[in-house]
């Protein structure tokens, strides 16, 4: 799965992490779970639906060939919300029916038989009925502008909803799908359609696919509409990306990106895609951000249909990256899947680091690289907070499977592989990636299969590095001596961003640390629990994370850190930048540092041309505007301090033009940003206020990436007829990017009244639930609305809580994160005390706990930023 694309947009703006992080943290569901015996092995099943679209119910007719291991009187398997007609079984030539037994809380069914059934084969038959809900998994409703599609979201435990199964990603089996649908329709399975034959009846046909290799029930997929699809072919392999009819010319953009990947990753794993065809579909009812299904992943609108000609660099890459990680799937997780959901990261982890390589392939010019440094830095922050948990961790019921798809499955495993490959060499860990796949294809695997592979074939300790990064929690900070006689010493300890929390000594981490000296380039050395020392060439300059790529926060002496600030846009590369500013803000919230100290750092790179580098920078700029200082002078002083920064650097990019770089732009968009907004330039608010006009007028003349930026600028400035004319975009585009971008804007008019009229749209029943929370979400990011947002919260809790799903439950919950004071955190932990959301209990946890550190940090930072304003700041 992957996340919604506004979660991941919000990551990357200044406030985001707290949204983000309990985001991911939020799901979970009220249900027991029992592990099925392993006495009955699944093998095939043939499964008939036929949906009815107006009722919302389904009918069911399924057989599920069974092994069974020794004689047996009673099958359990999994099922919810499932009505069941009958249930027979047949069994050593004998037939009998079953009495059925089910259990809500466990989501399983028991059938019990008259006489047991001999050890050997035998073929479930069941008749049942469900309903296609509106909850957005299982076999459900999605509400399209004009009519009602029937699609599924199975991952992690809701294929049970749609067909009685063994629902466990280890009882791997193939699967026989025929739909019944309305003659208009067509229908999307895991295989090609092998008929398609009138009837039964006149309103309906019959498609029948191909059966599918051996796997997992939660990659399943049924969907059901009159969607079209613009098509290609790669290596062989029929690609389609299919939407509603309105939204297909919004299409090409992903078939062109799937084409390349696809030969990629044929290339990259050396084992060609498995099956015949690939078709990604965007659905307009759809929680995550997207589903690897096998052979047909789905989307929510906004992660697959773009306008190429129109689309921000920004959406491109998210689009692109999205793509890249689902299909990244069809080989870690569909092809191979991991034994149980505690090692959920195998999968997540994986694609995580996956889709990063293959888009950096595909586009250079996007500087992959750069913001995958920037994505470490968030997860490295992520892992320095106390209530962290292990990579590997527990989870048997829904609920804890659930919680497991968050930023330590994704970012954190994600960031651990990408440090393994860059101590063995990208050659050699593709070469481990393919033989852990190769000797586990259709199968299961674990964490161990993965590091054994990659140890036997590197003849590296990859086991004891990647043991001490997955099943130990949090991460380490290494204290560098100053280089002396060809040595640098070493000492290691577990990083909390919190001053207040003592590491516990004994944790230890088996390391590669990789260095960079300037006169010899680079050189990657192992820290293991007992060495303290790395071999290092004479000379003063070090820099102990070379590539930015290694985990791990780094201290060094006064004079070490100082050369390296000097030398920072000559000597470092722009991910090592990037990672320069990350541990110095990390060491900032530690209170090792100083708010001044970090300014410097900004300063030192304010004429970089990348992109990814300034927006980084900002990104802490941001956090004491917003976190640190707390009275009308110290923002003043911040803000005069940003215009002073940056207003030479955006005034030195010129006006857009056609040949600029992508970076280019992200970067001028990005000056103009911060200068409008926390900068509160004069200047850039009235230009935005003009290009904002131009780009709700005509689209396609203006920049897109810069439109976005100056439509942020002019909202936060806005009136009503900004306003009506944002609404109208929202109502009326076809264009997801267009219309999900002016639903968000909504939400950060600084006007009382226009901000009013955004929080009540939001519950009026014109949004859809899956977008319900992104209003809240970002009113509650701004200093200026957050008060605003979180007294119309309180206020009509019964018409926000009846839009909220259950991760939308998550996002609205942490979004109370964003708070600095105590009577604040007081008053959210309150009211949530009184007014539960459901499986939000770790998001809140979270929430307080980012509210906390914001207070830590504000008492502790604010007297240097006042020193600063006294000194430097004037
Ligand atoms: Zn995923």
């Amino acid at each position: 799965m992957k996340i919604p694309a506004f979660a991941s947009t919000l990551r990357a703006s200044m406030l985001g992490a707290a949204v983000i992080t309990s985001f991911l943290l939020a799901a979970a569901r009220p249900a027991n779970a029992q592990r099925l015996s392993q006495t009955i092995i699944p093998e095939h099943y043939t499964l008939t639906l036929t949906p009815d679209l107006k009722a919302a119910t389904f009918t069911g007719v399924e057989s599920i060939e069974v092994n069974i291991k020794e004689p047996v009187s009673s099958i359990t398997l999994n099922a919810a919300e499932i009505a069941f007609q009958s249930v027979t079984v047949t069994a050593a030539g004998k037939e009998q029916k079953a009495e059925v037994a089910l259990d809500k809380d466990k989501e399983q069914a028991t059938f019990t038989f008259g006489d047991k059934l001999p050890a050997g084969r035998a073929t479930l038959s069941i008749h049942y009925t469900g309903i296609l809900n509106n909850e957005l998994r299982g076999f459900y409703l999605s509400k399209g502008d004009h009519r009602n599609y029937a699609v599924t979201q199975f991952e992690p435990t809701d294929a049970r909803r749609a067909f009685p199964s063994f629902d466990e990603p280890a009882f791997k089996a193939t699967f026989a799908v025929t739909l019944v649908v309305d003659r208009g329709d067509t229908a999307i399975s895991n295989g090609p359609i092998v008929a398609d034959t009138p009837g039964p009846g006149d309103e309906k046909h019959t498609l029948k696919f191909l059966t599918t290799p051996k796997m997992s029930s939660y990659l399943v997929a049924f969907l059901v509409g009159d969607f079209q699809c613009s098509a290609g072919e790669s290596d062989g392999v029929a690609i389609r990306v299919c939407s509603t009819p309105d939204k297909v010319a919004l299409t090409p953009y992903g078939v062109d990106v799937a084409k390349y990947v696809l030969n990629y990753y044929n290339n990259y794993f050396g084992i060609p895609y498995p099956l015949k065809k690939l078709d990604l579909i965007a659905l307009p009812d759809f929680e995550a951000g997207a589903m690897e299904n096998f052979g047909a992943i789905t989307y929510r609108e906004t992660d697959l249909l773009i306008d190429s000609k129109t689309a921000s660099v920004n959406s491109k890459k998210q689009v692109a990256l999205v793509i890249a990680h689902e299909m990244a799937h069809q080989w870690f997780g569909d092809l191979v899947t991991m034994q149980w959901w505690n090692n959920i990261w195998l999968n997540e982890g994986f694609a995580t680091w996956m889709e990063n390589k293959a888009v950096a392939a595909m586009h250079p010019e996007w500087n992959i690289d750069q913001m995958v440094t920037g994505d470490v830095n968030r997860t490295l922050d992520l892992d320095a907070q106390p209530t962290t948990r292990t990579i590997r961790a527990k989870a048997d019921t829904p609920a804890e499977i659930n919680q497991m798809f968050d930023g330590i499955s994704y970012g954190k495993a994600g960031a651990v592989l990408l440090s393994v490959e860059n101590y063995l060499g990208e050659e050699t860990f593709r070469k481990g990636v393919h033989n852990y796949l190769s000797a586990h294809l259709y199968g299961n695997a674990t964490a161990e299969d993965f590091w054994g592979a990659q140890t036997a074939t590197s003849n590296k300790p990859v086991n004891k590095i990647m043991e001490s990064l997955v099943i130990q929690p949090g991460e380490p900070v290494l204290t560098f001596s100053l280089p002396s006689d060809g040595k640098v010493s070493v000492t290691q300890k577990r990083f909390f961003l919190s001053p207040g929390i003592q590491p516990e000594p004994a944790q230890k981490w088996t390391l590669p640390v990789c260095f960079k000296t300037a006169e010899n380039g680079e050189n990657c050395q192992l820290l293991t629990h007992e060495s303290s020392e790395l071999k290092v060439p004479a000379g003063s300059f070090f820099f102990a994370n070379a590539r930015g790529k290694g985990y791990y926060r780094s201290s060094y002496p006064a004079s070490v850190y100082a050369a390296l600030v000097a030398g920072v846009e000559t000597k470092l590369t722009p991910s090592e930048r990037i990672s320069l500013l990350g541990d110095e803000w990390a060491q900032v919230q530690a209170n090792k540092a100083t708010v001044g100290d970090y300014l410097n750092l900004v300063a030192a790179v304010k004429t970089d041309p990348n992109f990814e580098v300034v927006s980084n920078a900002v990104n802490g700029v941001g956090q004491i505007y917003q976190r640190v200082a707390n009275t009308p002078e110290e923002k003043a002083a911040v803000s005069a301090w940003i215009r002073e920064t940056f207003a030479p650097q955006l005034a030195k990019l010129g006006a857009a033009s056609q040949s600029d770089s992508a970076t280019t732009r992200e970067l001028r968009a990005k000056l103009f940003d911060v200068l409008g907004n926390d900068g509160k330039d004069a200047a850039v608010i009235a230009q935005a206020q003009q290009i904002a006009k131009q780009y709700l007028a005509d689209p396609a003349s203006v920049d897109a990436t810069m439109g976005h930026a100056a439509l942020t600028i002019a909202a936060h400035n806005g009136d009503a007829a900004l306003f009506d004319a944002l609404q109208k975009v929202f109502e009326t585009s076809t264009n997801p990017e267009l219309q999900e971008g002016a639903l968000r804007l909504l939400a950060q008019f600084q006007d009382p009244a226009l901000l009013q009229r955004a929080l009540d749209y939001s519950v009026s029943g014109m949004v859809r639930n899956q977008d319900a929370a992104i209003e809240f979400a970002v009113a509650m990011r701004s200093d200026e609305t957050r008060d605003q947002a979180w007294k119309y919260i309180q206020n009509n809790w019964m018409k926000v809580q009846a839009q909220l799903t259950t991760e939308m439950g998550g996002v609205l919950v942490s979004s109370t994160g964003n708070f600095c004071s105590v009577s604040d955190r007081d008053q959210v932990q309150s009211f949530f005390a009184t007014h539960k959301v459901d499986a939000s209990s770790r998001a809140l946890k979270h929430a307080i706990e980012h509210i906390d550190g914001c207070i830590e940090m504000r008492t502790l930072q604010e007297p240097n930023l006042k020193q600063w304003i006294a000194t430097e700041g004037k």
